[in-house]
């Protein structure tokens, strides 16, 4: 009765934010002649919101913020040494080793064994592609999405392209505002996996009506979590024909 499980890759497979934050806090140390840190952070912050329209999410773009925040908070007088590094920090994330969290790899394998699962992911794409073949984990995963956004119609397409009536999909990851919220919009069942060094760009509401929303603290407990869920959805099915069970 669930016909889809979808995951979420950054920070709900594998680290990811952590490397933003150890480049970020390096950009920090760069900028303290000219500003504290909580300044420069709350101004890359903003640039990175200003941003995203144009260039849209990942290493790129977070560079390119990263320029363009120096050169607001220097009062343009950073050098072109500056630029230099702060291009250096880009190159460096973009070589981050891939290092999958705590038992995704035994539990992805267990539950790619008992339902159709989809990755969908976004970012540059050529940084996407190349964690993900970095992972290990594309086998596991009947279908891989890299999209430029998530948002409600983006997971609708999906899920209806698969064949999916979305109130029998699962989306599972890391992201109230990304994974989530857009999928509760549309119907969809949503597991939360909080990660411990999240983004502020990735916070959000949950909306009043959440009943389809669950939280989990380690990835160890998804299968359980997902068996709970088919539960219900196989009692709401026998709710309304009395034989949905048994199909
Ligand atoms: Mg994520």
């Amino acid at each position: 009765m669930i016909s889809i499980v979808a995951f979420d890759a950054d920070d709900t497979l594998w680290h990811n934010n952590l490397y933003f934050n150890r480049a970020q806090d390096s950009f920090l140390s760069m900028m303290e002649n000219f500003a504290k840190p909580t300044v420069v952070k709350q101004i890359l912050l903003d640039c990175e919101r200003r941003n995203i329209a144009r260039y849209g999410f990942g290493i790129k773009g977070f560079t390119l913020s990263m320029i363009e925040a120096a050169i607001e908070i220097s009062a343009s007088n950073a050098g072109t040494g500056d630029i230099h590094r702060i291009i250096k920090l880009g190159q460096d994330l973009l070589d981050h080793p891939v290092r999958l969290l705590p038992d995704v790899e035994p539990v992805i394998s267990s539950v790619s064994r008992s339902y159709n699962t989809i990755l969908i992911t976004k970012g540059d794409l050529l940084d996407q592609e190349r964690k993900i073949q970095l992972s290990g984990l594309s086998k596991y995963f009947r279908q891989i999405e890299i999209v430029s956004v998530k948002t409600a119609d983006v997971y609708r397409q999906i899920f209806t392209r698969s064949g999916s009536d979305p109130a029998s999909c699962v989306m599972v990851g890391n992201s109230l505002r990304f994974d989530i919220v857009p999928a509760l919009k549309i119907g969809a069942w949503s597991i939360h996996i909080p990660y411990e060094f999240g983004w502020e760009l990735e916070h959000d509401d949950l909306p009043s009506d959440s009943a389809k929303y669950r939280q989990i603290e380690r990835f160890l407990q998804l299968p359980d979590q997902i068996a709970e869920i088919r539960e219900l959805v196989t009692t709401e099915a026998v709710g309304c024909d009395g034989r949905g069970a048994l199909e």
